[in-house]
């Protein structure tokens, strides 16, 4: 183990997550963590939590981007408002996603008492620059989109019940006095608990992608490097070029609407198969530290997402490994999976990981049926969710199952992930 261990890589902590609790020298460990709290988000109206904070516990949050390497163009295509803007204020908030069942006559929804909540940040964005808009696009207010005029935009991420502030590895939360050239669709999907209604609400298309960062009228740069590609050519240059470029755009072709993928896009299968043993999935560095590697899970999504499926997948791979996944049908386990309109908000899925030292100690997994497009999006995302609550990173083509857009390879693992699992669990 040890020697195969020292060709994995690893991810540094650090760039995985801004969590607003942190917790230096942890120490390497053998022996499962103590089971960590269930995280959950703070909900609007209730005090402000204090820090309690699980000493010794990190969390991160591992988003799924809907879009990877659109360009200027593309991304003016599918963004019904552009503007350069300024964030005024923030808010946190939640989206609530209830239990819901595979089985007939079983409690869903509402009903069945169970929700977890998705913390967001809301920027409230004051309108400097208007590149694209239409008549029937709203404030937050109701009035009509104009220069000067205010705009609400939900990012994902925000506050935790235990003190903590959570974002997206690559995708920062929001700051006040923030000046940026954002690309926006209505956000639809489930209102947030202290929304009045969607209207004037709005998600940035293709997340950290259509986010691009202003100062002194030059363009920064995407809030992620990763992301940075498609407006690579501006980054350092005035802005007026880059809202120029997307304002004679958007008067050439008209809006697309959210970018929703037909199904497939197309289904690539692994590429040529190298002489090498490691295939080089990354991991977070963290892991389930039990042998066997017990891991219960919760499913509380309908039958669209085929949860099982996947656990088994990853369970019964061509090489053996010592993953035991499985169901626990009441109380609490170590994965939950949650499924909801999240709306057009940029994301497939995500998975919220807690761990201790180098230990998981929990996981949520929550997954986006605002994009769903069929079973082929079904089992890709549910697969790389499960993929993440096993502390698999990304992987950079589809010989993985863990590519950064997972919907566009085969639904399957492949022989990659079936290495890697096997050489993170050895059985
Ligand atoms: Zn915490
Ligand atoms: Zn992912």
């Amino acid at each position: 183990m040890t020697k195969r261990h020292a060709r994995s890589w690893v991810v540094p902590l650090a760039l995985l997550g801004v969590v607003g609790c942190t917790n230096a020298g942890v120490e390497e460990s053998i022996e499962a963590a103590p089971k960590d709290e269930q995280v959950t988000a703070w909900v609007p109206g209730k005090p402000l939590p204090t820090q309690a904070h699980a000493e010794g516990t990190e969390h991160t949050l591992e988003m799924d981007w809907v879009r990877h390497g659109g360009s200027v163009e593309d991304l003016t295509d599918h963004s019904a408002l552009i503007v350069n803007g300024r964030v005024e204020s923030t808010r946190f908030d939640v989206v609530r996603a209830y239990a819901q069942s595979k089985t007939e006559g079983q409690l869903s929804g509402e009903e069945s008492g169970i929700s977890s909540d998705l913390p967001v940040t809301i920027a409230t964005v004051r309108i400097d620059d208007l590149a694209r808009s239409s008549l029937e696009l709203k404030t937050a207010s109701g009035g009509v989109i104009a220069q000067g005029a205010t705009v609400d935009v939900m990012f994902p991420g925000g506050l935790l019940s235990d003190g903590c502030t959570l974002a997206p590895a690559d995708n920062p939360l929001p700051k006040v006095g923030e000046q940026a050239v954002l690309f926006l669709t209505p956000q639809g999907g489930t209102k947030p608990l202290a929304a009045r209604s969607m209207t004037g609400v709005y998600a940035v298309t293709g997340g950290p992608l259509g986010r691009v960062l202003v100062q002194d009228g030059l363009v920064q740069g995407a809030s992620s490097s990763p992301h940075a590609t498609a407006i690579q050519e501006h980054v350092g240059q005035p802005v007026d070029a880059l809202l120029d470029r997307v304002e004679a755009r958007a008067r050439a072709v008209q809006y697309m609407g959210p970018d929703t993928r037909e199904e497939p896009l197309f289904k690539a299968g692994p590429d040529e198969v190298t002489a090498q043993s490691w295939c080089g999935l990354q991991n977070f560095g963290y892991k389930w530290c039990r042998n066997p590697t017990n891991v219960t899970f919760t499913d509380l999504t309908g039958t669209r997402w085929p949860v099982g499926d996947s656990m088994n997948a990853w369970m019964y791979t061509s090489v053996s490994n010592s993953l035991y996944l499985h169901w626990r049908s009441s109380g609490a386990s170590d994965v939950t999976v949650y499924e909801a309109y999240y709306g057009y908000n940029g994301w497939y899925g995500y998975a919220l990981n807690s761990w201790s030292g180098t230990c998981m100690t929990g996981s949520t997994i929550k997954l986006n049926n605002t994009y769903y497009t069929g079973a082929h999006y079904a089992k890709t995302v549910t697969l790389h969710e499960i993929g993440h609550s096993l502390g698999f990173a990304h992987h950079g083509n589809c010989n993985s199952i863990m590519y950064t857009d997972p919907t566009q390879c085969t639904a399957a693992l492949t022989s990659c992930d079936a290495q890697a699992a096997g050489e993170r669990y050895p059985y």
